[in-house]
């Protein structure tokens, strides 16, 4: 099994653009029985906003916590169309993503609006599960410890390790989100391991050996086993694969 004792296994799904509340919501009714007995992991849905409420209320007296995909960085005010910590706390979210590539990509977050979310997410009292990770053409450039040192460096900016017991972070390829390509197990563990030591420089040993730190990108129940086995993945962040009950089922059971 991953990790350290000292960490819970997360296993978060990211539901992207999909699915309505009546959808979300038999997508979760056909989980919940598949993944009861899963008792020492962590389990997270993260649907898009119009389906929170409604995945809650399936979710609610189980062992399967609520997650969303994005949040605004301000508590109130004249944002329209955003969402804030405070509402995604209000309809019973536990968690949120933030800095998801897909985001930084087509919605141009920066690693500054990354750093004022997380900030918000933490003020909040929801675990941020906060995302980096290189491209293609940076990987091939060799850099891509350099891009996850500073994307994670700049989402923590002004923040005391005493703030960031709640933090999870996810650390995703973004040449294997979606494509069906999954970093290999060693790669994923190197830069895992890499990201956890800046925690422990910048942070200390106690918090680095405390957050948990996840896979994504094409995580499915084939190859999730390889990826659970090193020493420094504590779970995985899976979007294609949490869209169907008996495949996220099968990685939350492994
Ligand atoms: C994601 O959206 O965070 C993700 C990892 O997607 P996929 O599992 O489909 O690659």
């Amino acid at each position: 099994m991953a990790g350290s004792a000292e960490r819970t296994p997360i296993i978060a799904g990211n539901w992207k653009m999909h699915k309505t509340p009546l959808e979300a919501e038999e997508l979760v009714r056909a989980l919940l029985p598949q993944v009861a007995p899963a008792g020492d992991r962590e389990v997270v849905r993260c649907p898009p906003f119009p389906a929170l409420a409604a995945v809650v209320a399936a979710c609610r007296g189980t062992r399967v916590a609520v997650g969303a995909q994005n949040l605004h960085w301000e508590r109130e005010g004249a944002f329209t169309g955003e969402v804030s910590a405070p509402m995604l706390v209000a309809v019973g979210c536990r968690y949120v993503i933030v800095g998801h590539s897909e985001r930084r990509q087509y919605c141009g977050e920066d690693d500054w609006l990354v750093n004022r979310k997380l900030k918000a997410a933490l003020a909040a009292g929801l675990r941020p599960i906060l995302c980096v990770g290189e491209t293609l053409a940076q990987r091939e450039l060799g850099i891509t410890e350099a891009v996850c040192a500073i994307q994670l460096k700049s989402a923590l900016a002004g923040l005391a390790a005493g703030d960031l017991e709640p933090l999870v972070i996810a650390y995703e390829p973004v040449w294997a989100i979606g494509t069906g390509r999954t970093a290999s197990a060693s790669d994923a563990q190197e830069v895992i391991a890499f990201l956890r030591s800046l925690l422990a420089r910048d942070y200390g040993t106690a918090l680095a050996q405390q957050v948990p730190i996840l896979y994504g990108g094409s995580v499915k129940p084939e190859n999730i086993g390889a990826l659970m086995a090193q020493a420094d993945i504590d779970g995985a962040l899976v979007g294609g694969a949490s869209l169907d009950a008996a495949s996220f089922a099968a990685i939350v059971n492994f």
